[in-house]
Formats: structure tokens, C-alpha cells, sequence
């Protein structure tokens, strides 16, 4: 088990009171915190290696690519990608995804084809999936939900056809707090001949991944989420994937030759990495991969599983408050969206942080999930391996504050 006392010494920022009340911070599904470790190390190299990367020969454009390309290492390490050619360093989640549609998409769907998203993704991995439908004339179809909030796999079998050329779907969803069965789905988009594109923003930086394993084609994260600097993320594609692909992003960096009228690329990684990179920011993410490899991943979902079995049920006891996704907690992630009847969420989250507990409350990114449950937005609560029970019971008194406050007019 984790010494979470010991570890939220490593988390300046958790020690402070807002409105006069110690903090809980339950929006880590938005954004974690970042522990001084990955501080220190943005803090050193800004002191002493700050310098652009790949060209210089002097010391410290040295200094920077080998720490830059070394934070890259650790990340293939960390998902066990079989070379360090298949991880590209983007700005996050959104920007991986986007990348994988226009290049992927572009190339191999045409029209009539089928891309299978489900009505559990967050906006980012809709809007550039509706996009590429769009520019192709192509379909894109939804997996539905069951009643308990987890993906209908009878359903999935179904809509994931020989039509389907990609399919796109999170590992674990930012709102119904459940995991995929992400193997299986991977398993039904090879059977058809698909690519499958996982969204692994709030996975990623709960349980251990290997892409290897999972035999996913891509995967993406965003370092923020995960102790590390925000404009910083990656997106896994398999070699012989990304060799075949044309880069979005054309310019320095990401070329082998410049002639007048045309260009060649240079070779994987870099060719998809045009520009000037967030050097601090892949420095900071493989700092943010140490951290998280150093507590063990394993540890932390297990530890997350464990305050979600101890809070769900207190939750779930508390009159008039629903609770959107699987009502077992064992099938679930640190992730709770909920809604206090008769109130409204903005007012659950406003009345909350005035108890110094951050929730999040609105359509967190997932408009069509909502609609598909009939609910304008919801509040949510996310934990991460720094929070305590302490903490889940600050959170659980002020729902029931907030409640009879709204009921009542007292906190
Ligand atoms: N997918 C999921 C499931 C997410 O939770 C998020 C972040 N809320 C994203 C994608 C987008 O991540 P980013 O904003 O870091 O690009």
C-alpha cells in the first residue's frame, strides 16, 4: 500500500486552505498536481540547460536534446513501446488525436466507410472523428451504453464491421468513471481489418499500459494529467503505421531535405515534430513518468480502487444525490460524476469549494454522453493517489452540507 501521507509531502500545493478550509482537490481527472520532483527538474533545466534542441553542437543545446530525448525513452519505457520511433511528443491528448485523423483518416477512409466512436468520449475524440466523416463522406457510428453506464459490448459487436476502418474509443471514460475492456475492443476492430485509436487520457495515468500487449495501434495521453506539465503529451502509433502516415505539421525540425518546390522527411519520430518542441515540457513529463514508476502504477490502481470502495457507498447512502456509471465499485476509477436533486451543479461545486473541497461541475467535455443520459451537466469528483480517506470524508460532508443547504439554507 501507498504512504499517501508521505507522498502529499511531495505536493506543495495541496498544503494550503482556500476559504478557510484546508483544500481537497478532487478535479484531477481535469488536471493533477505536479510533486516537486518534476518542479525541480523544470527548475534546473530553465537554471542551467535551456537551449532549442537537435541542432546545436554547443554544451547546452547537447544538454537539452538528451534530456528531451531521454524523457522520451522513459515514456517508450512506461507504456513499453517497442521503440522509442513510435512515441511522438504532441501538446496532449487532443493534439494526438487530431494528428492520428487528419494523417491516418485522411489516407485510408473514403466514402461510405465507417469510423465507430461510442457516446462515452470526451469531445476530443468526436469533434476530429465528425471532421474526417465530414471532409469523406464517411459514417460515424456510436457504441451505446447499458443501463449501469458501461459500454454495451453486445452493441459494439455489432456496429464494428467490415465497413469500419477506425475505431476510436477511450480507456477509461472522464465521466461514467468506468475502464474499457480495451483488449476485447481491440480484438473486435482487428477482426474487421480496423485500426484501433485509444484514448488513454484518464487511464494513462491511473494503471499501468503496455502497448505491446494491449496491441493497440494508437495511444494517447496528456502529461497533465499525470504529475506533469500541461502542453506536453504523447501519441503512441506502431512503426509500421506511422512510417506509412504524412506528417499535419510541416517546418523546421521535421525535415530531412528543403529543395525550391519540394521537401523529404526526416525519419520517425521527428518527422511528425515540426517546430521548436515544449522542451521543458517532454523534460518535465519523463520527470512526471519517474515519479509515477517510482510509486508503481500498480500500487496507485489500487490504492485509487481503494478509496473509491470506501467513498461510492457513502456516496451512494446520501438520499437524493444520483450517481451516474456502474454502481459496483470495483468496476470503477477514481472518477464520480454525480448530481445533488434539485440543484444545481454549479451551485453543488460553488457551495463545495466554499468548504475547500474543488470538484468540477458542467458538461466536463462530453455533451453528447449527457444528452444520451438526459442530464444537462453534472458535478465530478476525481481522486488521484495523493488524496486520503480524510479527504473522501471532507468530500462526503459537504455533499450532505451542500444538500441541506440548498434544502434548508444553513452549511
Ligand atoms: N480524453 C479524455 C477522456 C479526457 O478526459 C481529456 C481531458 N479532459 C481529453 C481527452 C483531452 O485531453 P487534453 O485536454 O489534455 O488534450
Amino acid at each position: 500500500m501507498l504512504n499517501v501521507d508521505k507522498l502529499r509531502q511531495d505536493f506543495p500545493i495541496l498544503h494550503q486552505e482556500v476559504n478557510d478550509e484546508p483544500l481537497v482537490y478532487l478535479d484531477n481527472a481535469a488536471t493533477s498536481q505536479t510533486p516537486k520532483q518534476v518542479l525541480e527538474v523544470l527548475k534546473h533545466y530553465y537554471e542551467h540547460d535551456n537551449a532549442n534542441v537537435h541542432r546545436g553542437v554547443h554544451t547546452l543545446g547537447e544538454r537539452a536534446t538528451s534530456a528531451y530525448e531521454g524523457s522520451r525513452e522513459k515514456i517508450r519505457q512506461f507504456i513499453n513501446a517497442a521503440s522509442s520511433k513510435e512515441v511522438l511528443l504532441t501538446r496532449g491528448t487532443t493534439t494526438s488525436l487530431n494528428w492520428i485523423a487528419r494523417s491516418y483518416g485522411d489516407a485510408n477512409v473514403s466514402e461510405g466507410d465507417e469510423i465507430v466512436i461510442s457516446y462515452m468520449e470526451h469531445h476530443s475524440n468526436i469533434v476530429p472523428w465528425q471532421q474526417l466523416a465530414q471532409r469523406k463522406k464517411a459514417v460515424l457510428k456510436y457504441i451505446d451504453l447499458t443501463e449501469d453506464g458501461e459500454l454495451d459490448m453486445a452493441d459494439a459487436r455489432k456496429k464494428i464491421t467490415e465497413k469500419t476502418k477506425i475505431v476510436a474509443l477511450n480507456h477509461a471514460s472522464n465521466v461514467m468513471g468506468v475502464i474499457n475492456p480495451i483488449e476485447t475492443l481491440i480484438e473486435f476492430a482487428h477482426d474487421v481489418g480496423a485500426v484501433m485509436v485509444v484514448d488513454g487520457a484518464q487511464s494513462a495515468p491511473h494503471m499501468s499500459i503496455d502497448v505491446q500487449k494491449l496491441d493497440a495501434d494508437f495511444y494517447t495521453f496528456s502529461g497533465h494529467k499525470m504529475c506533469g506539465p500541461t502542453g506536453i503529451g504523447i501519441l503512441y502509433g506502431k512503426q509500421s503505421l506511422l512510417e506509412k502516415m504524412e506528417p499535419v505539421e510541416f517546418g523546421g525540425e521535421m525535415i530531412d531535405f528543403v529543395y525550391l518546390q519540394e521537401s523529404t522527411w526526416a525519419d520517425l519520430p521527428w518527422k511528425f515534430e515540426a517546430g521548436t518542441p515544449n522542451i521543458a515540457g517532454g523534460i518535465g513529463l519523463g520527470a512526471a513518468v519517474d515519479y509515477l514508476t517510482e510509486i508503481g502504477m500498480d500500487n496507485i490502481h489500487a490504492y485509487e480502487q481503494s478509496i473509491v470502495e470506501y467513498v461510492l457507498p457513502k456516496l451512494q447512502a446520501i438520499e437524493g444525490v444520483v450517481i451516474y456509471g456502474p454502481k459496483d465499485p470495483k468496476k470503477r476509477s477514481g472518477v464520480i460524476a454525480f448530481n445533488i436533486e434539485g440543484v444545481h451543479p454549479h451551485d453543488v461545486a460553488t457551495a463545495m469549494d466554499m468548504q475547500g473541497v474543488a470538484v468540477r461541475a458542467g458538461h466536463h467535455c462530453t455533451q453528447p454522453l449527457l444528452q444520451h443520459l438526459n442530464v444537462q451537466s453534472t458535478a465530478r469528483a476525481s481522486f488521484y493517489f495523493y488524496n486520503t480517506e480524510e479527504e473522501a470524508d471532507k468530500f462526503i460532508e459537504a455533499v450532505i452540507a451542500t444538500k441541506e443547504f440548498f434544502n434548508h439554507g444553513t452549511i
